[in-house]
């Protein structure tokens, strides 16, 4: 296959996603807003964080903040240790929207392949992804659990950068400080 080739598929690709609008009134980087706030750690839901994940502008991400807001699908609040810090929530319509799953359009292509191309499918992207953020010296957000700082204790565990003690379900949240491994 040519590199012209594969070039054209893979922008045809990421166009059919990205200018799916869904039937449920949501555009492809409200849904990438929803699944980071859904899966990253207490320290990483801030719209520092979303800028950093979803690589926009401040102004772009605060209009999808804004918008998600409206539709009622996330709070914002105060740290109530740092009242300068906003942190971001999934609120309970946010929670029952991530519970819908994924654009339509993403999750039909997806079902063209059988499970197991599927499964190698998301493996191969998942590597082109991070060797490209590597090559672009970006973030990598990953597990907790995969973090240089994450300690693991007979007690509990505890992030060795943060010094503050984690919960077990954060040690499968990404996180906007971790350091792998
Ligand atoms: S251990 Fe690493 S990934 Fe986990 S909270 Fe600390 S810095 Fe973040």
């Amino acid at each position: 296959m040519s590199d012209d080739h594969s070039l054209e598929l893979l922008s045809r690709f990421a166009r059919l996603i990205s200018a799916d609008r869904g039937d449920r009134e949501l555009q492809p980087v409200h849904w990438l807003a929803l699944g980071f706030l859904n899966r990253a750690n207490r320290y990483s839901r801030t719209p520092k964080g979303l800028t950093a994940w979803l690589d926009q502008t401040k102004g772009s991400v605060s209009q999808t903040i804004a918008v998600l807001e409206k539709k009622g699908l996330v709070s914002r609040h105060s740290d109530p240790a740092d009242k300068r810090v906003v942190r971001l929530d999934l609120t309970a319509a946010g929670q029952r929207m991530i519970a819908l799953g994924m654009t339509p359009v993403a999750e039909q292509m997806l079902s063209y392949l059988p499970k197991n191309e599927r499964a190698q499918f998301i493996q191969m992207v998942e590597r082109m992804i991070k060797n490209q953020i590597s090559r672009m010296q970006g973030r990598q957000f990953g597990l907790c659990k995969d973090c240089r700082n994450f300690i693991r204790g007979d007690s509990g565990n505890h992030c060795q950068l943060l010094g503050v003690p984690l919960q077990g379900f954060e040690s499968e949240q990404i996180c906007i400080e971790q350091d792998a491994a």
